[in-house]
């Protein structure tokens, strides 16, 4: 398509047209970052009135396209433009100004621009008249209402070349395709204070919309194209955008079956809209109670750096994120990970405890600013140097995608890109964002950085993911993998029932443990083994359970208590009596009141994957899997009842998950996750990468059918295997019977695979 034919009030003119003019000019990078001269293909349409032209002998009469391609020839070897926008404008410029055309029209092109599209380019209109009136038209290419993009300018990417599973057909399933996407991109309205269109940013656009684009698995190239077009809009600041699709292997006796869809940000925010709505009932209806409610006018999106070095730094980022929502109004709807770092700029103080969070608030960004340095102080901080100690710290990474600058406020926050204290958590929630800015995504910043890092002589940071287990203890899960010792006070579990029934055996066991080399005991006052009864009253799993752990704290006993429960009130009265982390293997699904109760006391919590309960998870339809892919299947279900959790106000950094051996699954599933654990808690494509993770393979039944052992204690050996199995797939925390065997099998493979 010739796409400057279309400019309407321009046909009765005639016109003088400039094909696919080749120049090689320095306009920006290459594909591969590099400042290198590149060709650039101009096309240029010259709208001229020869009528007025005859009649006066005008200058336009002169416009000669020999003498036109000299000048832009001249212009793209005297100069060097910093994009190929600038460039076009130039040329615009020129033909407008100096050579008197009424119209000019102009499409640059880059064929080298980007690695995986043909060429990327920009095509600009002006008249005569917008440079009319205005004094210096040397300087109107850079500044003034003829810069930036008009309303019929736009920005493309032409042939995108991609592979990604498309298409209903089970053999259109197995294999990735290739398939071809133009990008139209049409200018926004340009902001108070901006200054200057966003054209360059369309590179990082395409990177993130092909990492997107190959990674998806869309049944129809609709649904493909309007999920691209929302990822455009949403996540690179596009106002509106056309995107074109075409599958050329689709027809065998047709090029190409395709599509073209546009869409704009007032339909994004309706989609949002509808959304919301079908949330809320979702919420109402399946999830739990407890999922927060977000006020109508807390319109504003912000990302909020939390940050501590001094007292109890967990308690302190506590408390900032509690009065965040009651002294700040805003509601929390995100937590990251949490680090701890060590002190960057001013070296000789402790290190910090680092997070970041989303929030949606009604405050504007001054207001906000405001009320942050008011819970700073109310937590305890002092005015004193830049960087110093500081109980909490609180910083506005981004506030929607505005730029700002006043004496107070600098917002993106302006040490965004050097910090790897704030890039860290901040990609945990916002790695596709883009820093508006910068230009570049969250995640580009962060690998930009590290790869910086790496090459100066410190390298890079010793930055620790950890979670808060008890007070003033961080387990860090890089450093080794905890053992969980499992304390069931039960008359019927199936390997120690009865066993533990006696409060005070109970707590000998316990401290047993403790000797062994646990890190943490997981009491359980009910059986959840299959076809156990689990419908007894919570009072009497609470009489199994409090005493224990309130006994154990009477006698000193300092190691961390989980409690294996998922009733709210049993995990309540458990943490009242001195336990530190829950353990429900419904992930917070069974009882409404879990994931409130999760919330609130604040306590790290494990999630673990099964279907159905005691009685049923082993029934046909709960051990059926969609597409007999067990891991796919677990990964999705654990991710919903992550995102639950969170929507709770469950922090990120205290969910820990268990795909849940044994729970409604085959021997062969049980095995089939020991195999692809890596690709589940650890693959970059996996919605749970980033995710601790807890495995329970003792003793369990899976075991019994490989080694013929029928006694379930006597199933330490087997264990070990599953153990390290376990451990080389990247688990944090192994939950087993036998303490002092596996923590020697855990010594060995920490050995092998945890260490730096
Ligand atoms: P740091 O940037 O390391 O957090 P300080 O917290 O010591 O440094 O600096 C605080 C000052 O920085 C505040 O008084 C505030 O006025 C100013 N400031 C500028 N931009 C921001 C921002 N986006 N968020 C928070 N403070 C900001
Ligand atoms: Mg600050």
């Amino acid at each position: 398509m010739e796409r400057g034919e279309n400019v309407k009030e321009s046909r009765h003119l005639d016109k003088i047209l400039l094909k696919n003019l080749v120049l090689k000019n320095v306009t920006g990078v290459d594909s591969w970052q590099r400042l290198k001269s590149q060709p650039v293909i101009i096309n240029v349409w010259l709208y001229t009135d020869i009528t007025a032209a005859g009649n006066s002998d005008h200058v336009t009469s002169s416009i000669h396209y020999g003498h036109v391609t000299k000048a832009i020839t001249q212009l793209t070897e005297k100069s060097t433009f910093k994009s190929i926008e600038e460039l076009g404008h130039a040329i615009v410029h020129l033909g407008c100004v100096d050579f008197g055309a009424e119209r000019t029209t102009v499409k640059v092109e880059q064929p080298k621009a980007l690695l995986h599209a043909a060429a990327a380019g920009v095509q600009l209109s002006r008249t005569k008249q917008d440079y009319e009136g205005l004094e210096d038209k040397k300087q109107v290419v850079t500044t003034g209402t003829v810069s930036g993009l008009g309303k019929e300018d736009m920005v493309f990417v032409k042939d995108m070349r991609l592979s990604t599973i498309i298409g209903v057909n089970p053999w259109e399933r197995e294999e990735k395709q290739v398939v071809v996407v133009n990008l139209t991109v049409y200018p926004s309205e340009q902001r108070k204070g901006e200054e200057s269109s966003k054209s360059h940013h369309m590179r990082t656009m395409v990177r993130t919309l092909a990492r997107y684009i190959e990674a998806s698995d869309y049944k129809t190239v609709e649904a493909f194209a309007v999920a691209v077009a929302r990822i455009a809009i949403e996540k690179c600041h596009v106002n509106k955008i056309r995107v074109q699709f075409e599958k050329p292997s689709a027809i065998l006796f047709a090029d190409a079956s395709g599509i073209e869809v546009t869409r704009d940000r007032a339909w994004l925010n309706s989609v949002l809209e509808q959304e919301k709505q079908s949330n809320k009932v979702f919420a109402h209806h399946q999830v739990q109670e407890g999922i927060k409610e977000i006020p109508v006018s807390y319109t504003q999106t912000a990302y909020i750096a939390l940050g501590s070095n001094v007292g109890d730094r967990v308690k302190n980022l506590y408390a900032a994120l509690d009065m965040l929502e009651t002294d700040c109004s805003s509601v929390v709807l995100d937590t990251s990970f949490l680090y701890e770092t060590p002190p960057m700029y001013y070296t000789e103080q402790p290190a910090f405890l680092n997070a970041a969070c989303k929030i949606a608030t009604c405050l504007e960004p001054q207001q906000l600013l405001e009320r942050l340095k008011h819970v700073e102080s109310t937590l305890g901080r002092e005015a004193s140097f830049r960087n110093a100690p500081r109980p909490v710290d609180l910083d506005i990474l981004f506030y929607n995608d505005l730029v700002m600058e006043s004496e107070t406020l600098t917002i993106p926050h302006i040490g965004i890109q050097e910090r790897e204290f704030v890039l860290w958590p901040l990609c945990d929630i916002a790695k596709d964002m883009e820093h508006p800015k910068l230009y570049k995504t969250c995640g580009q910043l962060l690998s930009q950085l590290l790869k910086v890092a790496a090459e100066t002589e410190e390298g890079v940071a010793q930055i620790d993911k950890v979670v808060p287990i008890q007070p003033q203890q961080l387990w860090k899960w890089k450093s080794k993998t905890y053992i969980m010792g499992i304390l069931n006070t039960t008359p019927d579990s199936f390997s120690d029932g009865g066993n533990y029934v006696d409060v005070d055996k109970a707590v000998e066991a316990a401290e047993r443990m403790k000797k062994e080399g646990a890190d943490i005991i997981d009491i359980g006052g009910m059986s959840t083994r299959p076809g156990a009864n689990d419908q007894f009253p919570e009072e009497e799993e609470i009489r199994r359970v409090v005493p224990v752990i309130k006994k154990l704290r009477e006698r000193g006993f300092d190691l961390p208590i989980s409690i294996d429960t998922f009733r709210a009130s049993v995990a309540q009265a458990a943490i009242d009596a001195g336990a530190n982390l829950i353990n429900d293997i419904s992930g917070g699904s069974r009882d409404p009141k879990m994931l409130s109760v999760m919330a609130k006391t604040k306590v790290p919590v494990c999630l673990m994957h099964m279907r159905g309960d005691a009685k049923t998870m082993m029934s046909k339809d709960n051990v059926s899997y969609e597409n007999d892919d067990v891991v796919e299947d677990v990964t999705y279900q654990l991710h919903s009842l992550v995102q639950n959790a969170l929507a709770a106000g469950v922090y990120r950094w205290n969910i820990i998950i268990d795909p849940g051996l044994g729970f409604a699954k085959t021997a062969k599933h049980d095995i089939e996750i020991l195999r692809r654990l890596g690709d589940m808690v650890q693959g970059s494509e996996s919605v749970l990468d980033g995710f601790p993770s807890l495995m329970g393979p003792s003793r369990k039944k899976f075991i019994g059918n490989l080694t013929g052992v029928q006694e379930a204690d006597k199933r330490s050996f087997g264990t070990a295997g599953a153990v390290a199995a376990s451990i080389a797939g990247g688990a944090n925390i192994l939950r087993v019977h036998d303490v002092r065997p596996m923590w020697e099998v855990t010594q060995v493979c920490d050995s092998i695979w945890r260490s730096a």
